[in-house]
């Protein structure tokens, strides 16, 4: 078998792609166990397969803290986020088995160091706010009071949602290379794809060689759109209005943290280790209520040099149909009026399609108002 080199590709974040997978210790049953919450899974799969490069565990306190502090890692390494295991008492044991909420084991964590961390500080710091009805603030607030940290190695990953979506970092980067592309545009998605949003991934990859549509499957709030409707939306989307040749669609196993201008960060740093060269970022990404600027999730990249983060963020506006362009426009590039926009608000989207209405061609693409209104449907 012939190997493709990836080297043409944008270099995994720190420099070299983590794997922490293993084999299934002898005797792992015996060990003292820590039952991880669905975000904690989720957290330790991207570490596992490298998502999380050059992270191999969850963070000791060195990392922690300059990271809730400074966004970077103890070794002044961009990180945006903590990734940390929180448990309610020290263990015993310099070893533990990791399991799920179901009881199944799933990795063995070598611990490092048990600290204490203070809650709203990290909150007021990531969070931009202590209010606890901010869902990732209200999350943090809940969680055991002590960070427990070390490396993991993974024998079991969790069964992905979408089994024909779950790609790891590695599988991306050999698809883009076999591809030939050098140049490649992640797109980060938690609602279903209208046209706006349709507009912009097409921009972004007239500049580029590949767009990685990648959806976060992982936790996200109740109120949103349940992962399984918007995965058919994406596929009806892709299957009649992109080149396939230039597209792949895969999940981002990530849960929703909701902490906007610094997950757009880690967003983007992520994506760089599955293999984009660019990364979009449009207004209030990853956003919850008002607790974010317009742009915050924008301006915070202009707290790095270019060199220091490597994946470069594409910058959108809003865009809309304007009848007077005849074309996808934003303010950008559009002078007229907003009479001349076709514009729906959520609400207003929301209630044509339960009511099984189809809302315009120029909102939204037929099939995947289809899909959305089945789906309110059942
Ligand atoms: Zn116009």
């Amino acid at each position: 078998m012939t190997t493709i080199a990836t080297d043409r590709l944008i270099a995994p974040h720190g420099g070299s792609l983590v794997d922490r997978t293993g084999e299934r210790p002898v005797g792992v049953d015996g060990l003292e166990r820590i039952v991880l919450t669905s975000r904690e899974v989720s957290d330790l799969d991207m570490l596992a397969s490298g998502a999380l490069s050059p992270l191999e565990g969850f963070m000791g306190r060195d990392d922690y803290e300059r990271v809730v502090e400074e966004m970077r890692l103890a070794d002044g390494l961009v990180w945006a986020l903590p990734v940390c295991l929180a448990v309610a008492a020290a263990p015993a044991g310099d070893r533990l088995a990791l399991a799920d909420e179901a009881g199944t084991l799933l990795a063995v964590l070598d611990v490092e160091d048990v600290y204490e961390y203070d809650k709203e500080r990290e909150a007021e710091r990531c969070f931009r706010t202590t209010d606890e009805a901010h869902p990732g603030v209200a999350r943090l607030y809940a969680q055991h009071p002590l960070y427990l940290a070390g490396r993991v190695t993974v024998f079991e990953r969790p069964r992905p949602q979408f089994e024909k979506l779950a790609r790891d970092p590695a599988e991306t980067r050999r698809i883009f290379a076999e591809r030939g592309w050098k140049r490649v545009v992640g797109f980060q998605t938690r609602n279903p794809i209208h046209r706006a949003h349709e507009y912009l991934t097409k921009v972004a990859l007239e500049t580029v060689d590949g767009l990685l549509v990648h959806p976060l499957v992982g936790d996200t709030k109740s109120d949103d759109v349940p992962a399984a409707t918007r995965v058919e939306c994406y596929r009806v989307l892709l299957e009649r209005y992109y080149p396939p040749d230039r597209v792949l669609l895969s999940a981002f196993p990530a849960a929703m943290r909701y902490a906007g201008p610094r997950e757009a960060v880690w967003h983007a740093i992520c994506r760089k280790n599955w293999g984009c060269s660019h990364f979009i970022v449009g207004r209030d990404h990853a956003g919850v209520g008002d607790y974010y600027g317009t742009y915050d999730a924008q301006l915070i990249f202009d707290d790095f040099e270019p060199h220091e983060l490597g994946v470069e963020p594409l910058f959108f506006e809003h865009s809309f149909y304007c009848r007077t362009c005849g074309s996808m426009a934003s303010a950008k590039t559009c002078p007229h009026a907003a009479e001349e926009h076709v514009f729906l608000s959520g609400t207003k989207v929301r209630e044509l399609l339960a009511a099984g209405e189809v809302p315009p061609e120029e909102f939204t693409r037929h099939e995947v108002a289809e899909v959305l209104i089945e789906a309110y449907r059942s």
